[in-house]
C-alpha cells in the first residue's frame, strides 16, 4: 500500500537536464598535485588548524579541529606535505579568499579498504563519537554537522532525502543506484541512534533505477520507501516534511522540535563509511556537466581538489566555456575563481556553454502578473517582497514573512520580467540581520552603561557609610533645664514672694559674704608657720 502524500503549495515542473551526467557510472578521479582544504565547509565557525606548514600528513589525519558551535573537523584526503596555511579562493557565494590548508600530495590516493568494523559492538556513545570525529556535515548543501542532529531524545520520524530536485544535478541519483546497500547501512545506524517510530526514504519518481536499487536494499528492514512526484523544490526540507507528513514547520521552529530529523542520502553513505571503515569525510560525488565538458558524469572526487582540475578531467573545452556554476542552475552560484576547491558542499559543477543558462537579459519592470505568487512553495507574496526591498522598506518585507523564504528561486524562474528576485530577498535578509545586530549591540551597550551607573552609585553609598562609621561618637548633651541652672541651696531659701530685685540683692549679698569668708581663711592659712620636716 502506498503512503498518502499531502503535497505542498506552489512548485514548478522543470526540464531537468539530468540525463547527460546521470547515465554514466560514477568515475573515480585521481588526486591532483595540490589539495586545498577550506577551514569552513560547514554552517558554523572555521575549524582550527592543528598542523603546521612543512609538516608531513597522512591519509585521514585530522588537519583542523572543530571550533565551538556548528563546526566540523577537516581531514587529509591523501598523504603529503602541508604547503601553506592561509587565504585561498573558496567555492561559496562570498567569492572571497578564506583560510585554507594546502597539501602537496605525493601519492595517487588509492587506498586499500580497511576491514569492516562490526558496528554492533560499538556502544551508541561510541557511534556518536565516531560520526562527530569524522567531520561529516549535511551533504545536501546545508552543511550542518551531522553528529549534532543525533539527539538523545527519540524522534518520531527519520526522513532520508533522496529527492534531488534541481535540474542538472544527479550525484545522489547515481549514488543510490550504485551504493544503495551502504546508504541503507548508514540509515540503520541513524535509526539505531535516533530510535524513530518511522523511517521514510523519499525518492522522486524521475529516478526509477535509484528507486529499484534502494527498494532492494531496504528489503527486510523497517525502512519505508516513498516515491514522490517530481516537482521543484520537493527536496527542500520544509516542503518534503509537508509532503510526507502533512504539517508545516512553524516559523522560528526547527524540524527536530516537532520530532522530525532529516538526512541526505550522501550523508548516510558518509556515516556508513565512518563506522564501517573508520574513514572521515574525505571524498564526495560531484556531478560535472554542461555544454562545455566533453565527458559529463558523476565523479568521486577528493575534497580539496581544485575545480579547474575537476573540469579538465571531465574534458573541459575552454573555447565553449561561458561560465561555471556550482550547484544547480536555480540555487547555484557563479564561480569567479576556478582555483577554488571542491568542498564538502560541492554537489554539482555546471560548465555552461554559449547557449546554456543564459541569464543576461536585463530585468524589466514588474507587470504584476502574479506568476511568482503561484509557484511560491512557502505561500509568500514574492512581488510585494520585491517592491518593499527595492524601496528599502525592509521592515515591511519582514512583516510579510521574508524570513520564511527558502530562496528556492522558483519565483525568479517564472518571472517574465527577468527580475532577479532571490537576489533582492538575500539583500533584504542581510539588511534585516544587520539591523538586528545593531539593535542588539545598542541594547548591550545600554545595559553596560546602566550597570556602570549602578556600580558608581553603590560605591558612593559605601564611601559615605565608611565616613560615617569612622567619625568620633558624639555623646548626647544632658538636657539643660532652666530650673537646674537657677536652683541652688541658697536659691531654695529665697522667698519667692519677694520682688525680683530684692531676690537678686539677697543672692549678691550671699556671694559677697562667701568671698569674704574665703579671703579670711586664706590669710589665716598664710600666717600659720609650716611644720618642721625633721
Ligand atoms: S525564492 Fe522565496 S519567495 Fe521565491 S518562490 Fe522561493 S520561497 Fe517563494
Ligand atoms: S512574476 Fe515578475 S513580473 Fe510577475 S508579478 Fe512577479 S515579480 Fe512581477
Amino acid at each position: 500500500m502506498s503512503r498518502q502524500l499531502f503535497g505542498f503549495p506552489g512548485g514548478i515542473v522543470l526540464d531537468d537536464h539530468k540525463d547527460r551526467a546521470a547515465e554514466n557510472p560514477i568515475e573515480w578521479l585521481p588526486l591532483p598535485p595540490l589539495l586545498v582544504l577550506p577551514l569552513k565547509q560547514h554552517a558554523g565557525l572555521p575549524a582550527i588548524p592543528v598542523v603546521t606548514e612543512g609538516q608531513r600528513v597522512h591519509y585521514g589525519q585530522l588537519l583542523a579541529k572543530p571550533a565551538a558551535g556548528r563546526s566540523a573537523g577537516v581531514h587529509a584526503p591523501a598523504d603529503g606535505e602541508i604547503s601553506f596555511i592561509g587565504l585561498h579562493p573558496v567555492p561559496d557565494d562570498s567569492n572571497q579568499y578564506q583560510p585554507c590548508i594546502g597539501i602537496c600530495t605525493d601519492e595517487t590516493g588509492a587506498h586499500e579498504e580497511e576491514e569492516l568494523v562490526d558496528d554492533v559492538c560499538l556502544s551508541d556513545d561510541d557511534l556518536r563519537e565516531r560520526i562527530a570525529q569524522a567531520g561529516i556535515v549535511g551533504l545536501g548543501g546545508a552543511g550542518f554537522p551531522s553528529a549534532q542532529k543525533l539527539t538523545e531524545t527519540p524522534v518520531k520520524w527519520l526522513i532520508i532525502n533522496g529527492a534531488e530536485c534541481e535540474p542538472y544535478i544527479s550525484c545522489d541519483d547515481r549514488l543510490m543506484q550504485e551504493r544503495a546497500p551502504a546508504i541503507i547501512e548508514g540509515v540503520q545506524i541513524l535509526a539505531r541512534l535516533l530510535k524513530p517510530e518511522l523511517v521514510l526514504f523519499a525518492i522522486e519518481d524521475n529516478k526509477p533505477a535509484a528507486i529499484t536499487a534502494v527498494a532492494e536494499a531496504c528489503h527486510e528492514t523497517n525502512i519505508e520507501l516513498v516515491v514522490i512526484p517530481t516537482k521543484y523544490p520537493s527536496g527542500a526540507q520544509k516542503q518534503l516534511i509537508q509532503n510526507l507528513l502533512g504539517f508545516e514547520i512553524p516559523r522560528g521552529k526547527h524540524s527536530v522540535d516537532l520530532g522530525v530529523v532529516m538526512y541526505n542520502t550522501g550523508t548516510c553513505y558518509a556515516i556508513a563509511r565512518a563506522i564501517a571503515h573508520s574513514e572521515p569525510l574525505l571524498r564526495r560525488i560531484v556531478t560535472v556537466t554542461g555544454d562545455a565538458v566533453d565527458r559529463p558524469g558523476n565523479y568521486d572526487v577528493a575534497i580539496g581538489t581544485p575545480i579547474e582540475y575537476v573540469l579538465q578531467s571531465a574534458g573541459l573545452n575552454p573555447n565553449k566555456l561561458r561560465r561555471v556554476i556550482m550547484g544547480g542552475p536555480i540555487m547555484g552560484i557563479a564561480l569567479n575563481e576556478l582555483s577554488a576547491p571542491v568542498s564538502k558542499l560541492t554537489n554539482c559543477l555546471i560548465a555552461a556553454g554559449p547557449d546554456e543558462l543564459d541569464e543576461t537579459l536585463a530585468p524589466r519592470p514588474c507587470i504584476r502578473c502574479g506568476d511568482c505568487m503561484e509557484v511560491c512553495p512557502a505561500s509568500l507574496l514574492p512581488q510585494q517582497l520585491f517592491w518593499h526591498i527595492e524601496s528599502e522598506q525592509h521592515e515591511k518585507a519582514a512583516a510579510l514573512d521574508l524570513a520564511v523564504c527558502i530562496e528556492c528561486g522558483a519565483c525568479a524562474y517564472v518571472c517574465p520580467s527577468q527580475i532577479p528576485l532571490v537576489q533582492y530577498y538575500r539583500h533584504g535578509k542581510a539588511v534585516l540581520r544587520q539591523q538586528q545586530q545593531e539593535r542588539l549591540a545598542a541594547q548591550q551597550a545600554k545595559a553596560r552603561f546602566d550597570a556602570r551607573e549602578q556600580r558608581l552609585q553603590q560605591k558612593q553609598q559605601q564611601r559615605a557609610q565608611r565616613k560615617l562609621a569612622a567619625a568620633p561618637a558624639l555623646t548626647e548633651p544632658e538636657p539643660v533645664t532652666v530650673a537646674a541652672v537657677v536652683v541652688t541651696k541658697n536659691d531654695a531659701e529665697i522667698d519667692a514672694s519677694k520682688p525680683v530685685i530684692a531676690q537678686h540683692n539677697d543672692r549678691l549679698a550671699d556671694v559677697l559674704a562667701a568671698a569674704q569668708r574665703a579671703k579670711a581663711k586664706k590669710q589665716q592659712t598664710d600666717a600659720t608657720p609650716p611644720e618642721s620636716s625633721s
